[in-house]
């Protein structure tokens, strides 16, 4: 069982990477991605966690905006963690999404709700990734809404009147950041038309050119007709096609090993990173 896509509390998951290593082997996951948002935090831990038959791709969802403000996630897999200028395009990621949240907390308060910086800290784990699922959980805790789901559909959707961006690299630039360490790009959910505004078909041939090597295309977030269109997108630009949970503990609703990639897929991604970076026991 191979699932490429997970979070832990690194970032807006709610696992530490050892909780989530351990349930992951509980399940029979062979390869486990590890890809939090923006960072590698995580993956000192993980790799100490490693035990028994699993193997850990350890990687990041890369957070990406287009020229035309298009919000894009890319995976990068099995890239060198200790790539400086990596490092600093992830670190200057990080470093937006404060200024970022205290936008986005001011529009609240603006609008009469009752939330501070100090109710969005208080919700984030150490060391994690500051993210829209943790001011949501900071609305849950002072009972302004339910859920973090109930966060997405609403006030904390893309199109809310409280949605603020922060300034990240364009996916061309990210899938070049992770070949040039060394790793494999796949782009997550492309089609994720929930979420906001989605790339076009046509905008896949400039990734490929910049080195993409793979498309998220089974996901929760994809339905048939766009996981049909996204595997022909892959055939004709010979990509690997990727499965994933996108597993994040509680806070949300995917369940570990939902989806899956194929061996033949993954050995297609592994094969092409630059030097065998798999963690084994
Ligand atoms: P941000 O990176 O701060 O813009 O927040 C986006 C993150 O929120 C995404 O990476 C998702 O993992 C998470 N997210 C999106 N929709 C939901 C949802 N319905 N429930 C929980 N988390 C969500
Ligand atoms: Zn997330
Ligand atoms: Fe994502
Ligand atoms: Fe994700």
């Amino acid at each position: 069982m191979i699932d490429l896509h997970t979070h832990t509390n690194k970032s807006d998951g709610t696992d530490t990477p050892r909780e989530l290593v351990n349930k992951a082997i509980s399940l029979g996951v062979t390869v486990l991605g590890i890809t939090d948002h923006d960072t590698t935090a995580g993956w000192e831990e993980a790799k100490q966690s490693v035990r028994g038959q699993i193997q850990l791709a350890l990687g990041s969802e890369i957070s990406c905006l287009t020229d035309d403000g298009i919000s894009v996630h890319m995976l990068g897999l099995l890239f060198d963690g200790n790539h400086h200028d990596m490092q600093t395009m992830l670190e200057e990621t990080r470093d937006g999404r404060l200024p970022r949240m205290r936008k986005m907390v001011e529009k609240m308060r603006a609008a009469g709700i009752d939330i501070s910086m100090d109710d969005v800290e208080a919700a984030r784990p150490a060391g994690a990734t500051l993210g829209r699922p943790h001011l949501a959980d900071a609305l849950v805790n002072k009972g302004v809404i339910k859920s973090r789901d109930e966060a997405f559909q609403g006030m904390l959707n893309n199109d809310s009147v409280f949605y603020v961006s922060h300034a990240a690299p364009t996916p061309v630039e990210a899938v070049r950041m992770i070949r040039s360490a060394g790793g494999v790009a796949v782009i997550a959910h492309p089609f994720a038309s929930l979420r906001g505004q989605i790339l076009d078909a046509s905008n896949f041939q400039e990734l490929a050119d910049a080195g993409l090597n793979g498309i998220e295309v089974d996901h929760r977030d994809h339905n048939l007709a766009e996981r049909q269109m996204l595997r022909v997108i892959a055939k004709e630009l010979d990509l690997a096609v990727t499965g994933a949970s996108d597993y994040h503990g509680n806070g949300k609703l995917n369940s570990l090993g939902e989806y899956q990639s194929a061996p033949d897929q993954w050995e297609k991604l592994e094969s092409r990173a630059d030097q065998r970076r798999v963690i084994t026991a």
